[in-house]
């Protein structure tokens, strides 16, 4: 029976370390967030954002922007921001209202203000193993490897879902620890090879965002299985692994809640005191 791979533990420990970083900085972080229009997801994101920012005292600037606010007046006001010394880093809250393209909007923050790490110059710098602000959710499960002490030094590691967000920068980090990487896709499930991949993961990583779409008897026998998933059934929370069955075969899996959610916003955090080190 799998241990239980929990982010909570991890990410209060790197909240203890964060808050002393803070006291010694001497001045309050400023986190600017903004939000276009309204959505009930990003509304989660945003409270958790806010409670974590307050326990660390960083400051949780919410900027509320009109649904239908043009890109160039949105570009205008991530340069005010830009410009306003005051304000560390800056997050723009995903969903988008159709008239915005992320990818071109995710260029106008200043890199050292890019607390989410998806400005192409910080991914360019992912690239070579240089980054300083690391995309917070790959970080997150980086964490939880390293929380077991793993050496991924060319371990078998499958990757399923290749999102610029997740999969893509996650793959980079982990080549950069010598793991054989394997990415897999919604094209690798339509060729009928999904389960294949699977089957020879000894880390398997899923962010998809389609509950079950991992059988639980692919699991390869003490797999490290990291799911990033979050998916909404009914009232409950669930993530793409099926999770019962694949808990009798591996060594280790994160539960959904509570895997690797609680460290995401954690990395966010740490990078926004790196973006601070690297204005001061
Ligand atoms: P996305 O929609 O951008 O990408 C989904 C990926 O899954 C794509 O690469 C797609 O090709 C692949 N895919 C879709 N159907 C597939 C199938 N049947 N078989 C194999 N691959 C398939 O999603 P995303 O933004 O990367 O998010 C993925 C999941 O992770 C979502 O559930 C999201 O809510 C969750 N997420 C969690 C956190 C966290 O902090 N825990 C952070 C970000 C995203």
């Amino acid at each position: 029976m799998a241990r239980l791979l929990e982010g909570r533990p991890i990410a209060e420990r790197i909240k203890e370390e964060l808050r002393k970083e803070i006291q010694n900085l001497k001045i309050r972080p400023v986190l600017a967030s903004i939000l276009v229009g309204e959505n009930s997801s990003s509304e989660v994101y945003i409270k958790s954002q806010q409670k974590t920012a307050e326990s660390l005292g960083v400051i949780y600037q919410l900027h509320r922007l009109n649904q239908n606010i043009t890109e160039e007046a949105l570009i205008e006001f991530i340069n005010k921001l830009n410009s306003d010394n005051s304000v560390h880093g800056i997050i723009i809250q995903m969903p988008f209202p159709n008239q915005i393209d992320y990818k071109k909007i995710s260029q106008y923050i200043l890199p050292e203000k890019d607390v989410e790490g998806m400005h192409p110059k910080n991914i360019g710098k992912l690239l070579f193993g240089k980054a300083e602000l690391l995309p917070c959710t790959p970080s997150a499960v980086m964490e939880l490897l390293n929380s077991i002490k793993l050496d991924l030094y060319g371990k078998e590691v499958v990757v399923v879902g290749h999102s610029e967000i997740v999969g893509k920068p996650l793959s980079l980090l982990l080549l950069n620890k010598f793991a054989t990487v394997t990415v897999c896709h919604i094209a690798t499930s339509q060729a009928g090879r999904l389960e294949e991949h699977v089957k020879d993961a000894e880390i398997l990583i899923v962010a998809v965002g389609k509950a079950g779409v991992i059988k639980g008897n692919w699991i390869r026998q003490d797999a490290i299985v990291i799911d990033v998933g979050i998916n909404r059934l009914g009232d409950k929370i669930v993530g793409d692994v099926e999770f019962e069955e694949a808990q009798k075969r591996a060594a280790w899996i994160t539960p959904v809640p509570g895997g690797v959610g609680p460290l995401t916003v954690t990395m966010l955090m740490r990078n926004l005191i790196e973006a601070v080190r690297m204005q001061i």
